[in-house]
């Protein structure tokens, strides 16, 4: 087993490109090679025709004869590319002799990397790779990102490239710079060099470099990362969190947001809190979030589903506060709403729900009865109860117990929105029964009321589980010593 790693190859005078053979396949090879043409080599015993003029016209250095060890003098890279295989694996042996990676064009076996599929406008380069699985589908998504920058696109690196100097005599340390960079590159003076207005390019540039703050840009945004499923991320979310130079992030939050969305240098520090194992404090967390900003950092707070909804926002606000620096509340979408929607069913509905409760069970309300006689009297709400694994046996029968019809559907939902997505759904009678006896994973939540049957009618996903989405159109058989069996496919 191999894996394709992917980098840019830097080459040079010292450091070239060798092309072996001839024909057409090197032929090819050396027309998509041609941009590098400076430092291109090509060795052939014979040239076709095109080729030779091709390599005359680009100036491209070439020599006729026969492969030999010394063709490998200052060579980075070897494309062998003659009909010969024995020749081929010759070359390659030797090349790996001295640590040459080698291309053997359409020959696997014999390669030590392979070529992507490229996007490229200037020095902007985008590498496409499906690691040789899938070609067709590596020159489709190339084709789509080709789309996305104009042919003129070599214009705004140029531009870029004209103004590195000044940026950094004019700001000195990294992090104005960057924000400069980030501030200009995101205004309309792309579009401007791309419509060929360089003058008003330069005006914004130099506008936006003079206001430019040199000193403090600490901020602590709390952002909501959505609940699971990576794509639920806003994006608003997105920007601040790439602008970040620190991200503390939550147990819940998808890694893939990190890997997608943060900066490669910013320092990552997962300070989640679960229940039992190792955790940071939520005290711990604000003496960090303290001591970043007095360096001046810019935070990425960055909380599952929804930064305000049982997320200790305030309290991480306040220290923003007592130190000073900007802050931000970013909302997310919060797991109630995420996990909900991915079921297929509408928190509320005219008929089913009037209302929604997004909750928790702290100690005290668990052994007070008129808070459950309070959920009880009010008619058609839907619950989503959080954080309350440990209660979803209580949750049943204190409802029932306070009024609350014992076919009331309940449902959890474990891990929503994610891969491992699974729904349990009965009514408040029959989850005790069901499910009462089963360890769900974190997170998971519960949400009752009327408004969960719409699973059963809008289901639009297969099933992970057995357990089909119809379980409420199966009714529950009276067994003959008057207990109960719930009947689901
Ligand atoms: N700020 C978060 C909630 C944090 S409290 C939000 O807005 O979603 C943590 C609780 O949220 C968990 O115990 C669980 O009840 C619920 N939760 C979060 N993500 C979830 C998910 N993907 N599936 C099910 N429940 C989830």
């Amino acid at each position: 087993m191999s894996e394709y790693f992917p980098l840019f190859q830097k080459i040079d005078a010292q450091r070239r490109i060798l092309v072996i053979g001839g024909g057409s396949v090197a032929t090819a090879k050396i027309e998509a090679l041609r941009p590098h043409a400076p430092y291109l080599t090509v060795k052939s015993l014979a040239f076709r025709e095109d080729l030779e003029n091709m390599l005359r016209k680009e100036n491209i250095a070439f020599a006729k004869g026969a492969y030999h060890p010394d063709d490998l003098e200052n060579i980075a890279i070897v494309i062998a590319a003659t009909n010969d295989r024995s020749l081929n694996e010759t070359i390659k042996k030797q090349a790996n002799q001295k640590g040459i990676l080698v291309n053997c064009v359409d020959d696997r076996a014999l390669c030590d990397f392979i070529f992507p599929a490229l996007v490229r406008r200037g020095s902007l380069q985008i590498a496409i790779s499906t690691a040789g699985i899938s070609p067709v589908l590596a020159r489709l998504v190339k084709r789509s990102v080709e789309t996305l920058f104009p042919a003129n696109f070599s214009d705004v690196i140029d531009f870029l490239q004209s103004k590195r100097k000044i940026v950094i005599e004019t700001l000195s340390s990294l992090q104005p710079r960057r924000l400069f960079w980030e501030k200009f590159i995101s205004s309309g003076a792309i579009d401007q060099i791309l419509k060929g207005n360089k003058r008003k390019a330069e005006q914004i540039f130099n506008k936006f470099l003079r206001s430019q703050d040199r000193g403090d840009n600490a901020a602590l945004y709390l952002i909501g990362a959505g609940c699971g499923d990576p794509d639920l991320i806003t994006v608003k979310a997105v920007q601040l969190l790439s602008r970040a130079d620190v991200v503390l992030y939550d147990r819940l939050v998808a890694p893939e947001l990190l890997e997608r969305y943060a900066r490669k240098d910013a320092e990552k520090i997962e300070v989640g809190k679960k229940r039992g194992k190792h955790h940071m404090k939520q005290n711990d967390i604000d003496h960090l979030i303290a001591r970043y900003l007095r360096q001046g950092k810019i935070i990425a707070r960055l909380k599952g589903g929804d930064p305000g909804i049982f997320g200790h926002a305030s309290e991480e606000i306040e220290i923003a506060k007592i130190n000073n620096a900007a802050w931000e509340i970013v909302p997310g979408i919060t797991a109630a709403v995420g996990c909900a929607a991915h079921s297929g069913i509408p928190l509320t509905e005219r008929g089913r729900s009037k209302s929604l409760r997004i909750m928790t069970l702290y100690e005290d309300d668990v052994y007070d009865d008129g808070f459950w006689r309070s959920l009880a009297s009010a008619r058609g709400e839907t619950f989503v109860f959080y954080m309350s694994i440990k209660h979803k046996t209580l949750i049943c029968q204190k409802l029932i117990e306070a009024g609350l019809s014992a076919d009331t559907p309940i449902m959890a939902v474990e891990q929503g929105t994610t891969s491992e997505h699974r729904e349990y759904a009965a009514t408040l009678e029959s989850f005790p029964v069901l499910y009462g006896e089963t360890s769900f994973m974190s997170p998971t939540l519960f949400i009752v009321g009327d408004v969960v049957r719409y699973r059963s009618e809008h289901g639009w996903r297969e099933e992970k589980t057995g357990l089909k989405a119809s379980f409420f159109d199966y009714p529950s058989l009276e067994t003959p010593d008057g207990g109960k069996i719930y009947a689901y496919s």
